[in-house]
């Protein structure tokens, strides 16, 4: 089977397409044809060498969708032909052919394509963390959502929306705001615009009751300002340092929250993917996807990732 290796650390050209050996399920594994590979910001990290302890070499990637073509001995609630996204893999997921526990394996419905599957895990499993298990949303608060029109963005719109709260959202580009209106935000705000701050404030005079930030570097000291009391900032994202005034947050009684995906426990991670499986029944959950693209060019995918001006999901075809 082919698949992406990485060798060295370094820029998007050391993703190389190569022929390696088929893994093999044990016991409590599934193996999955891949259908489609989720793109997602961390494997440019990573790929970048931010984890110098990181085993050379890998393959990349935590999300895939596709059919299990054959399950370990101990594996009985997944069968053979079923179609699954993935949580986490074993083999790394930017291959024809993606080994994961059997509890890493999810039910996708009939109705959600394999692109649609694989935009799930981190994006849609990192927005619900944030919103609910981090930021304790409650029907009818204020949430911002900073950085709405990428992966978890797009996410958070449609859970929030689902959940009953009042979503402003902010976008970089036109097509992005544009498809964080469609989703259902209902105030949508350009993030780049100097009075981007002052918009939100007119929207929510007392001040937003959640914030989800995808990038804290260059938000975090504004988005204190702009919390209502008791208010929430949970990082998502932040690619550098950033100066506040922790006055801000006294001011208000207002917590700042980090989240971190892979932290979550066995029993936070099964509740997520329980309610993201619900959401992708009743139809409140439809992954929107920006680009499909082929394996072989995943650099061109990690160029694009990392580029701006998103409007949903990049994902790679096998
Ligand atoms: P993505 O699809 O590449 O989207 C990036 C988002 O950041 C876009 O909506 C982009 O908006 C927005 N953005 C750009 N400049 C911004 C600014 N000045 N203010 C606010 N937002 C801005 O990435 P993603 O998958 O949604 O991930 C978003 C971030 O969360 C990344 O940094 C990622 O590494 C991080 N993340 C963390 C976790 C975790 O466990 N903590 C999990 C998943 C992702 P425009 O392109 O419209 O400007």
């Amino acid at each position: 089977m082919k698949a992406i290796r990485v060798h060295q650390f370094g820029g998007p050209e050391v993703l190389q397409l190569e022929e390696v050996r088929e893994p093999k399920p044990g016991l409590t594994q599934v193996l999955i044809r891949a259908r489609a590979i989720g793109v997602n910001p961390v494997e440019t990290y990573l790929r970048s060498g931010s984890n110098p302890k990181l085993p050379l070499p890998y393959t990349p990637g935590t999300d895939a969708a596709g059919e299990v073509i054959e399950r370990g001995a101990a594996v009985h609630d997944i069968a053979v032909g079923a179609r699954v996204y993935t949580s986490d893999t074993v083999s790394g997921s930017y291959g024809e052919w993606v080994l994961c526990e059997a509890t890493d394996a999810h039910h996708l419905p009939d109705k959600i394509t394999f692109a649609q599957g694989a935009a799930m895990n981190i994006p849609y499993a990192t927005a619900y963390r944030a919103l609910f298990q981090r930021g304790q949303a409650i029907p009818g608060e204020t949430v911002l959502i900073h950085g709405a029109s990428g992966g978890v963005g797009t996410a958070a719109i449609q859970l929030a929306r689902a959940a009953g709260l009042r979503i402003i959202a902010t976008a970089g580009s036109t097509p992005g705001r544009a498809l964080a209106q469609e989703l259902g935000a209902h105030h949508v705000i350009d993030h780049h615009s100097p009075d981007a701050a002052a918009q939100v404030q007119k929207l929510a005079p007392q001040g937003v009751n959640i914030i989800l930030e995808m990038l804290a570097n260059v938000n975090l000291g504004q988005d204190l300002t702009l919390l209502a009391r008791h208010g929430r900032v949970i990082v998502i994202g932040s690619r550098g340092k950033v100066e506040i005034d922790a006055r801000e947050a006294m001011k208000r009684d207002a917590d700042i929250r980090g989240i971190m995906l892979f932290l979550a426990t066995p029993e936070e991670k099964a509740a997520i993917h329980a309610a993201l499986g619900a959401g992708l029944e009743n139809g409140s959950l439809r992954p929107v996807i920006s680009r499909e693209i082929p394996l072989a060019q995943a650099a061109e995918a990690h160029r694009l990732i990392m580029a701006g001006g998103a409007a949903g999901k990049i994902v790679l075809t096998p």
